[in-house]
């Protein structure tokens, strides 16, 4: 199985999923952008199934020749980048990964699959990671199915959806067995601490404010991300190929709620009259409203019946308790932090990575 993105916050969770629970060898392809890291993978480095290849999805010699060299029997495509205000900043490098390169992999496996004998071109799936943020923004009711239209609002929803199409187009085209799974937003170990929940703790802990945007009422449906990894895997194994699976937690909260239920848990797993960065504050005290995103989609909120209904999947982990898990680890991981924040950082600034 060829994993994209795998140095990634999903990616690399998927990752050790796999290896826990199938047979399966792994090769992950990822460019190590800011957002990804082989210290993320560290725990599997000396698995024998696990190999590891720098490449961009985007480099068409790049990803024919790692196809022809690994000889994969699944794909899955987790490599992006994903973070919606970075993409409201430069769109392009969001255009280029999302877009282009999805349409490489695409491209790749098509031509590979046609050449395998024909066992193995029935047994090829190619699976695409995507996220309900195609879906637009909903009102105070509803929830998305995988009927709802697309209606994308951030250019990084949009080059998701792009990709989404492309992945659809390619099935109906050229018979490629791919499908389709839309998350909601995903936290847990391992997420770059640019994301809101990661960001919150880390914030916190350092007794820095608290960037909250607007009022804080936006609404995302959460979900903890090895239920994530194990709806992606089922639908890898026993969904239906031209189909498309929506997957969410069915916890809907607010930005506001998430951010006071983290420092309540940080005041009970480390008091902040005993953290010194606090200098005597509570960390309920460092929210600080900022101006809202533009285009800031309202809410979010996923009907996963199909998937249920389909292939017996459901979200294990309730938000209450897979956030304390995400609180003690980020708690426990803070070298894990540090590290990646300082690669990034010499990345970003043309060092070389020691
Ligand atoms: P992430 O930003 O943590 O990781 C992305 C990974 O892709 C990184 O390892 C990065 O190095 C790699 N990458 C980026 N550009 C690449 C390129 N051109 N070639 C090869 N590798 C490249 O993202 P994530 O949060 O783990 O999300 C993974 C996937 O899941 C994305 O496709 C995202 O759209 C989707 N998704 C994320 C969420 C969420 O809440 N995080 C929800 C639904 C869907």
């Amino acid at each position: 199985m060829i994993v994209t993105g795998g140095a990634g916050f999903i990616g690399c969770n998927f990752v050790r999923h796999v290896l826990a629970h199938t047979e399966a060898e792994v090769l992950v392809l990822d460019k190590l952008t800011y957002a990804g890291s082989e210290i993320s993978l560290a725990e599997v480095a000396e698995d024998p199934r696990y190999r590891f290849a720098r490449a961009d999805i985007a480099d068409r010699e790049a990803v024919r020749s790692l196809f022809a060299d690994f000889r994969p029997t699944q794909i899955v495509n987790f490599a992006a980048e994903s973070h919606v205000d970075r993409s409201i900043d430069g769109p392009g490098e969001f255009v280029r990964t999302n877009i282009v390169g999805t349409f490489e992999l695409l491209e790749a496996a098509r031509h590979y699959r046609a050449e395998l004998p024909e066992g193995e071109r029935d047994a090829f799936r190619f699976l695409h990671v995507s996220t309900d943020e195609v879906y637009g923004s909903l009102g105070e009711t509803g929830l998305f199915t995988e009927e709802t239209p697309y209606a994308p609002n951030s250019p990084y929803a949009a080059s998701k959806a792009a990709a989404d199409h492309l992945v659809r187009a390619y099935f109906h085209t050229y018979d490629l067995p791919a499908l389709v799974t839309n998350c909601s937003n995903n936290y847990g170990p391992y997420q770059f601490p640019e994301k809101l929940i990661p960001l919150m703790i880390t914030k916190a802990v350092g007794g820095q404010p608290l960037p909250i945007y607007g009022d804080g009422s936006n609404v995302r449906d959460w979900i903890y991300v090895g239920d994530h990894c194990a709806g992606v895997l089922l639908a890898l194994e026993r969904g239906r190929p031209g189909e498309k699976y929506n997957l969410g937690g069915g916890n809907e909260r607010s930005n506001l709620q998430v951010v006071d239920r983290i420092c309540e848990i940080l005041e009970e797993e480390l008091p902040a009259a005993n953290n010194p960065a606090l200098a005597g504050r509570g960390y309920a005290e460092l929210k600080t409203f900022v101006q809202d995103r533009p285009g800031h989609d309202w809410r979010y909120a996923i009907d996963a019946s199909k998937v249920t209904d389909e292939l017996g999947w459901k979200a294990r982990h309730d938000f209450e308790s897979g956030l304390r898990e995400t609180v003690r680890w980020y708690l426990d991981h803070g070298g894990w932090c540090d590290a990646v924040a300082e690669e990034s950082q010499r990345r970003r600034l043309g060092l070389g990575v020691s």
